[in-house]
């Protein structure tokens, strides 16, 4: 296998697999001196070939390092894309936003990635002393930064103070509230150190904890997920998934199960779940379905959007979406979430993003949206 051909199978290996990545997430590249190859926007890890990676010219991207843009969030954001346009050598193939951070790692293979295991670190109160002790002193963590151009000058800043300090270049990225990269000579090298990483946190959960890894899903059709469908079908005009395991359940006996997954711990759960959800504990039927209703009418009033995500006692996750596929990345990433909350409960306990940082990526959000039927690109 060539270059590109490693990368995408090394994409695949990770793509496909949710304890790494979920739906769109994650991103990989290949470069030499003078050109990057990155996955395009709009496509899966899960099912990369070489015809999906986008071709840039490293030295046209350099203008975004060098140029000085607009104060204004949503502008500068355009202006950076339409360089990162010009840059772009497969004019079909637009690059993911993340293009200008693969390509200061100085490594040929760079795979970033959102691990739930790395995650339960990444969302953790204690996230710097524990990844201290773990991983060494030199461990390089970036501190949250909002998405976009900002969080690419950020680590760009970072990664020379680490060279001037260390006199090397970082090969792994620790993003707080995010995830990670991994940069390195060749695709082996990044599994070897990829797999390290998880041992080594995955060794470090207090065995106290019940595992958050794995869980059971409950198969099951009554009388009472059929009706919640109905009425929240009617409601939402969507598609409506109910899934439930053990570990959705466990939220409701834990203790502080529910606030400990109140609020998003990374950007793209905002992206699929949105970040306010609704949590039922109700035994009686009737009244569920009557309280069902009350609470998406007043979610609706306080949140100006509609809830994705229900989590009903004895019921399970319902996920509204707008599309079957959707519900499924709906139910993976909240559980993912779960997951997040538990695993930090060995790192100094769940450290969700701040309401200053969400707010930042609804608005986004909201933007991109905007921007795409005024493009007519939905
Ligand atoms: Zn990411």
């Amino acid at each position: 296998m060539n270059e590109l051909e490693l990368l995408a199978a090394v994409s695949r290996l990770y793509g496909a697999d949710k304890n790494y990545v979920i739906a769109g997430g994650g991103n990989t590249s290949y470069k030499d001196d003078n050109k990057i190859r990155v996955k395009a926007s709009g496509t899966s890890l899960a099912t990369l070939q070489v015809g999906d990676l986008a071709i840039l010219d490293r030295e046209k991207l350099k203008v975004i390092s060098e140029k000085k843009y607009s104060e204004d969030t949503n502008l500068r954001e355009e202006q950076v894309k339409q360089d990162l346009a010009k840059a772009t050598i497969t004019k079909e193939k637009r690059p993911s936003v993340e293009t200008s951070i693969h390509n200061v790692i100085n490594y040929p293979f760079i795979v970033h990635l959102h691990p739930t295991i790395v995650n339960g670190l990444m969302c953790a109160n204690d996230v710097v002393k524990k990844l201290h002790e773990l991983f060494g002193k030199n461990a390089f963590l970036i501190p949250y930064t909002d998405p976009g151009y900002v969080l690419f000058k950020k680590i760009e800043e970072e990664i020379e103070e680490y060279r001037k300090q260390f006199n090397t270049h970082p090969q792994v990225i620790w993003l707080q509230n995010h995830g990670i990269f991994v940069g390195a000579d060749t695709t082996e090298e990044i599994k070897n150190i990829y797999a390290d990483i998880l041992e080594k946190i995955k060794g470090n959960i207090l065995s106290s904890i019940e595992s958050p890894i794995s869980e059971t899903r409950f198969a099951f059709e009554t009388e009472v997920s059929g009706n919640i469908i109905n009425v929240l079908t009617e409601k939402s005009g969507g598609f409506v998934k109910i899934t439930d395991s053990s570990l959705i359940q466990n939220i409701f006996y834990i203790k502080d199960g529910l606030k400990n997954v109140s609020k998003p711990f990374i950007p793209d759960q905002i992206v699929y779940c949105k970040s306010n959800y609704i949590f039922m504990d109700e035994e009686d039927e009737n009244k569920l379905i009557e309280g069902l209703v009350t609470a998406y009418d007043s979610f609706l009033a306080k949140n100006a959007y509609a809830p994705k995500v229900i989590v009903i006692k004895g019921v399970g996750l319902v996920a509204l979406g707008s599309s079957e596929n959707d519900c499924a990345i709906i139910t993976d990433v909240f559980e993912d979430a779960i997951k997040i909350a538990a695993i930090s409960k060995s790192f100094g306990g769940p450290h969700p993003m701040t309401d200053e940082q969400i707010h930042f990526i609804e608005n986004w959000e909201v933007e991109n949206y905007r921007r795409k039927v005024a493009t007519g690109q939905g």
